[in-house]
């Protein structure tokens, strides 16, 4: 079991690793580079993903690719894989000497699905930058229409899988993240029972709590705690426990929602249940799994 001081060492990474990726100092290649070696698999994938972010502001791409390149193809953990192969899209032609590894794992069974995509997906970028260096393909602005470099080419595919020119990709940057956000925080849905919730997700919640018959207390306040976006939840006072839907989970300013608010959980010792948008296709049997972890339901007898 990790020591306290092991787990304030692991959330100062992770807020550093974040950190780094929201600042634009292309200097911090190296200190990346460090934290992608660490034992932690969710460091690793922040600092992944903090160096795709940097590809734009004048890294090193020579030293970020080969930061990236040892957890692309070997890390053991399919995430920090999925997240270093998708940040070394952004470094287009630097990273064609991979293009052989990269193409070796898309096709290897052995690996899981999303890693096998995310490698193919990173060979397509990274081999049409090549081309588009060597003369050999153009490419342009969906915005403007002007012919894009190799690099903005790399960049704009690793962010939107779309092509943008850098003059145009802020703009798309911003319009996408209001829209994202827009939808998800003022979306309003009404369950079956009459609660209105924020998402699809909350409405299944509310929907399988009803079918269990499990009395729920819906929060609809949104909160921002140091910055960041806290997401409504649902209260059940029978169990005292908190069930949250994490709805954006590729969002990074939602990342470090989901830190915050669980750190602020386990400080209060409060009881906390999260659900992904990645468990949708399931989430009513997710939901039951997780709340018979916390709470003996099954003893629940049946009304008289
Ligand atoms: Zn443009």
């Amino acid at each position: 079991m990790k020591s306290f001081m092991d787990r304030q060492e692991h959330q100062r990474l992770v807020r550093r690793a974040v950190e780094l990726g929201r600042a634009t100092d292309p200097a911090a290649v190296p200190e990346l580079a460090d934290l992608l070696r660490m034992p932690s698999a969710e460091i690793r994938r922040l600092a992944a993903s903090a160096l795709g972010k940097l590809a734009a502001f004048g890294a090193d791409p020579a030293a970020a690719v080969s930061a990236l390149a040892a957890v692309a193809l070997r890390d053991p953990h399919p995430q920090a894989r999925q997240y270093a192969l998708k940040a070394l899209k952004a470094y287009g032609g630097a990273a064609e000497g991979l293009l052989h590894d990269l193409d070796d794992l898309a096709a290897n069974p052995d690996v899981l699905d999303y890693v096998r995509l995310a490698a193919a997906s990173a060979a397509r970028t990274i081999r049409e930058a090549c081309r588009i260096a060597e003369g050999a393909a153009v490419h342009r602005c969906m915005a403007c229409g002007r012919e894009v470099a190799a690099d903005e080419y790399a960049r704009a595919q690793k962010a939107f899988q779309r092509t943008y020119c850098d003059r145009c990709f802020d703009e798309v940057f911003l319009k996408r993240r209001n829209w994202e956000t827009n939808v998800e925080l003022n979306k309003t849905i009404q369950a079956a029972d009459g609660t209105v919730v924020q998402s699809d997700g909350e409405r299944i919640i509310a929907e399988e709590l009803a079918a269990l018959g499990i009395a729920y207390r819906y929060d609809n306040r949104f909160r921002i705690i140091k910055g960041y976006a806290i997401r409504p939840d649902f209260h059940l006072p029978e169990v005292d426990l908190y069930v949250e839907y994490w709805g954006m989970e590729g969002n990074l300013d939602y990342q470090i929602g989901m830190l915050e608010k669980r750190k602020l959980y386990q400080q209060a010792g409060k009881k906390l249940v999260s659900l992904y948008a990645r468990e949708k296709p399931r989430l009513r049997e997710a939901l039951r799994e997780k709340l018979a972890r916390f709470a003996k339901l099954d003893d629940r007898a049946p009304g008289p």
